[in-house]
């Protein structure tokens, strides 16, 4: 049984939990250690007592733990992109991507450490000097997301620790796999005792409890939005900071002189791989008059030949959804979309086994046209595979339709036009906005995050995470 790590020791839970692999359902990938609030509580005692230290550790100890982790994750990519794969559902190639992602991650943050930044100006006083210096909050609560295991708890803890914070760490209930083993990288990292605390274990109860807990100096939270709004809510109560990344409704817009076959790659990648579960999948294909019908049927012609399949089984595009319950979501939104007058065009079907016999939670990916700006599935997320398509008359119909939405992580054009693509990038109210390219796939060394519904504070990743992750102060001297 695989536990939590408290105060440099590995700890029993209060229950366990059972992570399956959504490829095989037979198939037990382990049983995980849930903590309850009395052991999360221990983790931010533990946390609390190693902040003074660890807050003035030198950036190379800084440097040299990160970039050691971040080393062997690199190493061992294909064994834990295995892992990932197997009690995620994203296919092996991605799952792997995904790790070395998370182990590039280290090595930036690594390097950040040596170089914290500040200023000094001299004052508007005679004989004073001003500096501004950046400094470690405190405790850091951390809660992330099934559909990233590795990388988003990368993206959240490398930064945490290389601005001298220290870290109690929630992941996904779902999908503890990855985190416990990323956590017990940490645990051999030379990270002293109470600096990183792994609590596994349910949202309502640990994650509750480090919302609560005032010595939480702050909460970085990727999520569903309906979740984001609790953290906020407890985070505002007791002046915690806090940093929220939600859902997204991402569009992409494909304008008649676009080049066909870039379309259609963007769109595909972006709405179908990693099973349609990223919060800056493409789920609104906004297509002008000109190429719509063109470039419909040249989306269906391609969804006709991915494979989907076990996530792990090599020639798989699509792995299976993540759990019953999102695939019952999926389908529940085909049905919305198809009662509100949208047509299903391919796809919806769910396959309860692979050609081996493997019970899963396989769905074909599913194209809904005909469908108007107002209905459900152009509204909400549905976080599976499954895009709708919206017309539009020409580049300004289609600029408003983006917009028209309460969310604002990512979008994307597929344009030859300079003229269009300039314009878009300036006028669309998304976080990141992508030229040619899917809306999914992103650096992991510049900003990431949204607008409107989407996010809430700091960016993450980059330089930008010095936002979140450390205080300004402003010290002024006479010499
Ligand atoms: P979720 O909101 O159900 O859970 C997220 C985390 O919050 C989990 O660790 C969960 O245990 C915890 N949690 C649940 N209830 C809680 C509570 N009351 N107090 C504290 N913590 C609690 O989300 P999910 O289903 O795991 O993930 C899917 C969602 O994440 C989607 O909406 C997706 O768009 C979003 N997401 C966003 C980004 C982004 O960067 N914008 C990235 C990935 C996923």
């Amino acid at each position: 049984m695989n536990k939590n790590f408290i105060a440099g020791e590995w700890l029993d839970g209060a229950r366990i939990s059972r992570n399956i692999n959504p490829s095989d359902t037979r198939d037990l990938v382990g049983e995980y250690a849930q903590a309850d609030a009395a052991q999360t509580r221990l983790a931010i005692t533990a946390a609390e007592a190693a902040f003074p230290a660890w807050s003035l550790s030198t950036p190379q100890q800084r440097f040299d733990i990160l970039d050691a982790v971040g080393t062997e994750i690199l190493a061992r990519r294909a064994e834990l992109g295995d892992l990932l794969a197997r009690e995620e559902g994203k296919t092996l190639p991605e799952a792997i991507g995904e790790v070395a992602r998370a182990g590039n991650i280290f090595k930036f943050f690594a390097g950040e450490a040596l170089r914290p930044g500040g200023e000094a100006l001299p004052s508007v006083r005679p004989g004073v000097g001003v500096e501004i210096t950046r400094e470690a909050l405190g405790v850091v609560g951390i809660i992330t997301p099934w559909n990233f295991p590795i990388a988003i708890p990368a993206w959240k803890i490398a930064p945490a620790l290389a601005y001298g914070n220290c870290v109690v760490f929630k992941p996904a209930d779902l999908v503890p796999g990855s985190a416990w083993a990323l956590a017990e990288i940490l645990s051999r990292s030379g990270l002293p005792q109470g600096v990183f605390n792994l609590v596994m274990g349910r949202g309502s109860e640990v994650g509750a409890t480090l919302l609560d807990d005032p010595r939480i100096a702050a909460v970085t939270f990727t999520g569903s939005v309906a979740t984001g709004q609790k953290v906020a809510a407890a985070c505002v109560a007791r002046m915690a900071k806090f940093q929220l990344e939600m859902g997204g409704k991402n569009p992409m817009i494909v304008l008649d002189d676009a080049d066909l076959g870039v379309a259609v790659n963007c769109a595909v990648q972006s709405g179908f791989f990693s099973t349609g579960q990223r919060c800056t999948a493409s789920s609104r294909l906004i297509v002008t008059e000109g190429i719509h019908d063109r470039f419909v049927a040249a989306v269906i012609e391609k969804m006709k030949s991915l494979k989907v399949d076990d996530a792990r089984k090599a020639g798989t595009d699509i792995g299976p959804v993540v759990d019953q319950s999102q695939l019952g979501q999926d389908q529940e939104y085909l049905g919305i979309a198809q009662a509100e007058g949208a047509r299903l065009a391919f796809g919806g079907e769910a396959i309860e086994r692979n050609a081996e016999g493997q019970p899963g939670f396989y769905l074909r990916p599913a194209l809904i046209t005909d469908t108007t700006p107002e209905m459900r599935i152009n509204r909400e997320e549905v976080f599976g595979p499954v895009v709708s398509v919206l017309r539009a008359r020409d580049y300004e119909q289609a600029l408003l339709l983006a917009n028209d939405t309460p969310f604002g992580l990512a979008a994307g054009i597929a344009t030859t036009s300079l003229k269009y693509a300039t314009h878009f990038k300036r006028h669309s109210q998304a976080g990141m906005v992508m030229v040619n390219l899917p809306t999914a796939g992103v650096d992991y060394h510049v900003p990431f995050g949204g607008r409107k519904g989407s996010s809430y504070g700091p960016r993450e990743q980059g330089r930008y995470a010095a936002e979140f992750y450390t205080v300004v102060k402003t010290s002024y001297t006479m010499a």
